[in-house]
C-alpha cells in the first residue's frame, strides 16, 4: 500500500487541480476552492483512519477535537464566565483526541469496512452534514466539499490498489483487492450499521439539488469560448474526422 505521504502529496495535487478547474469555470470562488482543495487533501487520508497507529488518525481526531473545542467554546460563551468556557474547551479537545480516538481504535480493523466504497460515502455524507449544520455553509458548498472529500478518498482506494501491483516484479501482491472495494463482506454486521449511518446522514443532509441546477444551467469554461480554445478543438475535430475520412477511402 502507499505510504502517508504518497496519500497526501497526490490526493493534494489531483485535488487542487479539479478545485483549480471548478475556481476558472466559475463554479466556485476562491474561498470555495481552498475549502475543496482542502476536503480532498484530506479525504486522501481518511480511510486509513482505522489503522491503529496511522498519521491519519491521529489527524483526524485531531481536527474533530478542535471542532468539539470551538463548538463548545462558542455554545459556552454566552452563559458561563470565561474560565469555565475555557476549561469545556479543553475537556471537549481532550475527550474526542484521546478518549474517543482510543475506542475507535480499539474498534476498528485496519483494511476493514472502513476501507471500501461504503465507508468513502459516509466520509462524504458526514462532511456535508458537518459544513451545512455546524459550519452554516451553503447546501452548494456543502455538497462540494463532501464530493471533494469522496474524489480524495477514492484515490487513496485506487492509489494502495496500485501498490499492490509490483510492477518491476511484475507480480501482484497478496494485498492486491484488499483495497477498492464496495464494501468488506467478511464484516456484514459493520457493513449493516455503515449503510444505517448513511442513511442517517443522507437524511440529515440538505438537498444536492443546487448542484444539478448550477450543472445544468452553468456554462462550462466560459474562458474558453471566449478565447478561441473552443474554435481551435473544433478545427482539430473537423481536421481529425476529414483524415479518418480520407485513410477509410484509401481502402
Ligand atoms: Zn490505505
Amino acid at each position: 500500500m502507499a505510504d502517508f505521504r504518497t496519500h497526501t502529496q497526490v490526493a493534494a495535487v489531483l485535488s487542487g487541480g479539479l478545485a483549480g478547474l471548478a475556481l476558472f469555470s466559475g463554479l466556485a470562488s476562491l474561498p470555495e476552492a481552498l475549502f475543496y482543495w482542502a476536503a480532498g487533501t484530506l479525504g486522501g487520508i481518511l480511510p486509513d483512519i482505522d489503522s491503529d497507529s496511522s498519521r491519519a488518525l491521529r489527524i483526524v481526531f485531531r481536527c474533530l477535537g478542535v471542532m468539539a473545542a470551538t463548538l463548545s467554546f462558542i455554545t459556552a460563551m454566552p452563559l458561563w464566565p470565561m474560565s469555565a468556557v475555557l476549561g469545556l474547551s479543553m475537556s471537549a479537545y481532550l475527550l474526542v483526541r484521546y478518549l474517543l480516538c482510543q475506542l475507535f481504535a480499539h474498534f476498528s480493523v485496519h483494511r476493514g469496512v472502513l476501507h471500501s466504497l461504503l465507508a468513502n460515502l459516509l466520509f462524504t455524507l458526514v462532511a456535508v452534514v458537518l459544513a451545512y449544520h455546524l459550519f452554516q455553509l451553503s447546501a452548494k458548498v456543502a455538497w462540494g466539499i463532501g464530493g471533494f472529500v469522496f474524489i480524495g478518498a477514492t484515490i487513496h482506494l485506487l492509489l494502495d490498489e496500485l501498490y499492490s501491483v509490483d510492477l518491476a516484479g511484475m507480480r501482484i501482491k497478496q494485498s492486491f483487492g484488499t483495497a477498492l472495494k464496495l464494501t468488506d463482506w467478511s464484516e456484514p454486521g459493520w457493513s449493516l450499521l455503515l449503510v444505517l449511518q448513511v442513511a442517517a446522514c443522507w437524511w440529515l443532509a440538505p438537498s444536492p439539488q443546487d448542484w444539478q441546477l448550477v450543472l445544468q444551467h452553468h456554462q462550462l469554461w466560459p474562458w474558453a469560448a471566449g478565447s478561441g480554445v473552443m474554435h481551435s478543438l473544433q478545427g482539430l475535430s473537423e481536421w481529425v474526422r476529414q483524415g479518418g475520412t480520407l485513410l477509410m477511402g484509401g481502402f
